[in-house]
């Protein structure tokens, strides 16, 4: 997935051939996400879903319409902040796979790639597991959740291996189950977000919940002094550009986690913030001063979960 990860796993007995078996486990989930929701291979099913310029409905596996289905329930709860049909912005953007160098689209290229963004473009029929474009150009991209989803059936396929304490984290997005090594909950870190650095702001303590963070200060590029960072406003077409350095939130699944986070990082310190507040979910906010400090802004879901620092 264009990132690493690690995994954690307290057992009393990992000899050689348990670690087999566990990393063989790990493994076979990261493929089924990365072969079917990857916009990095060409071969992948949402690959083939975006090449396809076809309006009749497309069937995928279960899994990859699970992440639709997360998706479309997170644009829907957050006014469309969240779209995955935010691709094609991506991609125009410098971002995404295939991107080389900064670029920005000229005025009249975004407007015509903003004619087929929107995630009401998409239609879901979950009994046949099907997806549907509703136009031929629509295309989508998983990059905002399926990581979440990845960690989430990480976590599912070692529980089911008899490891109940476990700790998976992919490029930065991490699940827990149970407890760590010394039989407390799992110590996570919200890093602070400084580019080319890695600092902690402040320690969480998890334990079957996960905590996915988005922000602006590792996939961005800067051009005649403007941040452009990968997270698209669905409203402007355009890279967020705000002070909010990024978002971390806390949800029981790592796929939900992911998502809201994106979404909020995209809405922004204040709107951001009052959905998260509106919709009870537990987010850490950190706002770049002026100064080059950081403001902590945390919703009462979140003080009510780890305290207030
Ligand atoms: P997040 O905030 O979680 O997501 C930001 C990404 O979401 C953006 O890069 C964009 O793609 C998308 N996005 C932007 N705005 C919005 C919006 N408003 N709504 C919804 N989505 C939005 N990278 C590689 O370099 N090589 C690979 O081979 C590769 N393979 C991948 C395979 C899979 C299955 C996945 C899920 C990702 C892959 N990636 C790959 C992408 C890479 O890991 C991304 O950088 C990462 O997914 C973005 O995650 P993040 O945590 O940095 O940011």
């Amino acid at each position: 997935m264009g990132t690493t990860y690690t995994v954690k796993v307290i057992s009393p007995q990992l000899n050689d051939q348990r670690l087999f078996e566990i990393r063989q486990a790990i493994e076979s989930e990261l493929e089924i996400v990365d072969s079917k929701m990857s916009t990095y291979r060409a071969d992948s099913e949402l690959s083939r879903f975006n090449e396809s310029r076809a309006t009749e409905p497309f069937t995928v596996s279960r899994e990859t319409f699970e992440v639709f289905q997360r998706a479309q329930e997170i644009s829907s709860k957050t006014g469309g902040a969240f779209d995955i049909t935010v691709g094609p912005l991506v991609n125009a953007w410098g971002f995404g796979p295939g991107a080389e160098a900064p670029q920005s689209p000229g005025e009249d290229d975004l407007a015509e790639i903003r004619r087929h963004v929107g995630w009401r473009k998409i239609e879901l029929d979950p009994a046949a597991v099907t997806i549907r474009k509703l136009e031929p150009e629509v295309e989508c991209d998983l990059s905002a959740i399926a990581k979440g989803y990845a960690a989430d059936r990480v976590s599912s396929a070692l529980s089911k291996l008899g490891l109940s304490d476990h700790m998976v984290e992919i490029g930065g997005d991490v699940r827990t189950s149970g407890r760590n090594q010394q039989g407390i909950p799992w110590q996570i870190a919200v890093e602070r977000p400084e580019e080319g650095k890695r600092a902690l702001h402040r320690l969480v303590a998890l334990q079957d919940a996960a905590l996915a963070t988005s922000g602006d200060y590792r996939n961005f590029y800067e051009q005649d002094g403007v941040r452009y960072s990968h997270t698209i406003d669905p409203s402007t077409g355009s890279p967020v550009r705000h002070r909010l350095a990024s978002v971390s939130v806390m949800d029981a699944l790592c796929v939900v986690a992911d998502g809201y986070a994106t979404a909020l990082m995209v809405l922004g310190e204040s709107e951001g913030y009052n959905l998260a507040v509106e919709q009870n979910l537990a987010a850490l906010f950190l706002v770049r001063d002026a100064d080059g400090t950081f403001i902590e802004k945390t919703t009462p879901a979140f003080d009510a979960r780890f305290g207030r620092e």
